[in-house]
């Protein structure tokens, strides 16, 4: 009872938010989900943004804030932002922060040393995947910050994705995924894209792996039509935590957000800043850059506290020290409802990845 009257507080607060911001509703296009599997060996960054080339790749509350137990008595909260602490309820009873580091195209060392920055730098959330071939980098970046006392795991929130092709033996790729990142537990796995022909098979692996306590909260990425993630929800079990889909002001996934507000589902934006190749394009755009220079922020950081003033969680993505300790500097300003309206404004349902 307690927990049907929470969620359709949350549907309520949801919707009012989303209305607060002037998010007109328009229609999504449907993008064509990529199935190559992406050599692992092509996915390290260059060096930040020289950005070279468009990337046409795949890609529950404790007591406190740790993801050790969830809250069922705060669930009634869940989606709604904390800009003060950076953290999110999610559905699933867990809290997870609004603001982590991306590791696409990161190699096993970078992925190191840029979760290691991260963490030392304050970030507690950290995004990567089995396709991305850095999760041993990402292990490590995690076991070195907690050995220096940075951080305790309870303290950090990991995402991981479930590759298509492994989507057939799910049990065997959770374990997979917990070893290489040295882990007992993972605080978020999300399929990674939709394949209709097994990810219910799949999402039912991760669903056991929840009863099995090898994964806290579990969700989905690359779900582009409402009837594509109905079609998942109405034949599984436990609700998705959240959806990563690339979303940033040129694409701000409206239909999706508002679709998945219903079940206390929060977005997750990849492609925060655009992505390897665009990010220039919205860094130049003349709202943005100028309601930057009118805060004394970088483009980078006005487009982050945008997508976490409208309810995404962000996770930009950099193996660059300087930018990952500039991506995190956006607690401390904040986007007047004008500056909101002005950037909601700038949606095209525009999306830059081609899958
Ligand atoms: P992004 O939008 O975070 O952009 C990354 C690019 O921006 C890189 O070239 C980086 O060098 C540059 N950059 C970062 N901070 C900067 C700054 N302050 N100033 C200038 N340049 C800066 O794109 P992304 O990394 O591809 O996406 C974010 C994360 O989302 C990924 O790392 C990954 O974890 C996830 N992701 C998921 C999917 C999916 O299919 N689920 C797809 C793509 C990415």
């Amino acid at each position: 009872m307690m927990r049907k009257l929470g969620i359709l507080c949350l549907v309520f607060l949801m919707i009012a938010s989303l209305g607060a911001c002037g998010i007109s509703q328009g229609a999504e296009s449907v993008e064509e989900r990529d199935t190559l599997a992406v050599d692992d060996s092509t996915l390290t960054e260059e060096g930040d943004d020289a950005d070279a080339e468009a990337v046409q790749e795949a890609e529950e509350v404790s007591s406190e804030t740790t993801g050790t137990a969830p809250n069922e008595q705060a669930v009634g909260d869940a989606g709604v932002f904390d800009l003060e602490n950076g953290m999110v309820l999610l559905n699933s009873g867990y809290e997870m922060p609004i603001l982590g580091i991306g590791c696409f195209r990161l190699s096993q060392s970078q992925a190191e040393d840029s979760v290691y920055w991260a963490l030392r730098d304050g970030y507690r959330l950290i995004d990567t995947a089995r396709i991305y071939g850095n999760e041993e980098g990402v292990g490590r970046g995690i076991q070195r910050a907690i050995d220096e006392g940075i951080c305790t795991r309870e303290e950090i929130f990991v995402t991981t994705k479930m590759w298509t092709d492994d989507f057939g033996d799910g049990d065997a790729a959770i374990d997979a995924s917990l070893s290489r990142l040295d882990l007992e537990y993972i605080d978020l796995m999300i399929l990674h894209h939709s394949q209709p022909s097994n990810d219910v098979e799949a999402y039912q692996a991760m669903e056991r792996a929840v009863e099995a306590s090898k994964l806290k909260s579990i969700g989905l990425s690359n779900y582009y039509e409402p009837e594509d993630f109905d079609r998942l929800v109405d034949a599984t079990t436990i609700t998705p935590a959240l959806l990563q889909n690339e979303t940033h002001p040129y694409h701000q996934s409206t239909v999706m957000k508002e679709h998945i507000a219903q079940y206390g589902t929060v977005m997750e934006s990849w492609f925060p800043l655009g992505g390897r190749g665009n990010t220039q394009v919205l860094f130049d755009d003349e709202t943005i850059s100028s309601i930057a220079t009118e805060h004394g922020k970088t483009s980078a950081q006005v487009i982050l506290r945008w997508h976490l003033q409208a309810g995404n969680i962000a996770i930009p993505g950099s193996s660059n020290e300087a930018h990952i300790q500039e991506n995190f500097e956006v607690f401390d300003f904040e986007l007047t409802e004008d500056e909101m309206q002005r950037l909601t404004a700038l949606d095209k349902d525009q999306r830059f990845a081609g899958y």
